[in-house]
């Protein structure tokens, strides 16, 4: 018999919230990725979730990545989801299938110098701070139609839409109205017909709020601690 982890219940119980929050808002659950957020967590760990044919991880540390891609063979899919330096570029180039974290057109121009010198294209989200926190990497939502327009002429980066990390709440229905705006965001940029961008991906939805995230819209949620319990040592976000 083999024994069921907790990582293992963990991820049933996210993925019924993940089909009950589509089924109250008209979903299909097929439009909802869930990414398994194992930053700091040990390769047994990831294992344990790949399991339960979880192929979707997070990890917000290039090295950190790096470190793990090198002790797991199978093809995961492997996500970016923190601040990136861009000397830390090469550990992400070519080696994740979409990177959440892009805050500025500086970081998308070297995204895109390191793709062409790799000859393959790069498919990235735009970060917004969507409830303007001054602690908080990402866009300010004035700044993005500009942005969006510079990034969109960079032929090795294709924009796929826009990520978000929510302010810190007890409440997550205090975060509705911020997904809300994430959402119409997005279909803002999409009704302006830039070429080169169709946005059809919404990062956003943590732990914490990731239900309330996809009633409003969320096609990729991001949840560390509610599968894997716990982070024993700090990341930095
Ligand atoms: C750590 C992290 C998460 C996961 O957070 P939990 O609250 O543990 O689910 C999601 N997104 C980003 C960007 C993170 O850094």
């Amino acid at each position: 018999m083999t024994e069921i982890s907790s990582i293992q219940t963990a991820i049933a119980d996210v993925r019924n919230r993940i089909d009950a929050a589509c089924k109250r808002s008209g979903r299909n659950p097929d439009e909802v990725t869930l990414i398994a957020v194992s930053k700091t967590m040990p390769v047994e760990a990831i294992r344990e979730a790949m399991v339960c044919d979880v192929i979707e991880f997070g990890e917000n540390r290039p090295q950190e990545l790096r470190d793990k891609q090198a002790m797991i063979t199978e093809p995961l899919h492997w996500h970016m989801i923190g601040s990136l330096q861009t000397n830390k570029l090469k550990y992400v180039i070519g080696k994740t299938v979409l990177i959440h974290s892009v805050d500025s057109l500086h970081l998308a121009e070297e995204i895109e110098k390191a793709s062409q010198k790799n000859k393959l294209i790069t498919e990235i989200l735009l970060e917004i701070n969507i409830a303007g926190e001054t602690s908080k990497h990402g866009i300010n939502p004035e700044e993005l139609e500009n942005i969006v327009r510079a990034v969109a002429v960079l032929p090795h980066i294709k924009v796929r839409g826009l990520m978000t990390v929510a302010p810190y709440t007890e409440n997550a229905e205090e975060n509705r109205i911020y997904f809300r705006k994430m959402k119409q965001l997005m279909v803002d940029i999409n009704l302006k017909n830039i070429d080169n961008i169709t946005m059809d991906m919404l990062s956003m939805g943590m732990t914490g709020d990731y239900e309330i995230a996809i009633e409003e819209g969320a096609t990729l949620v991001r949840v560390g601690t509610g599968i894997f319990g716990h982070r024993f040592y700090p990341s930095k976000e």
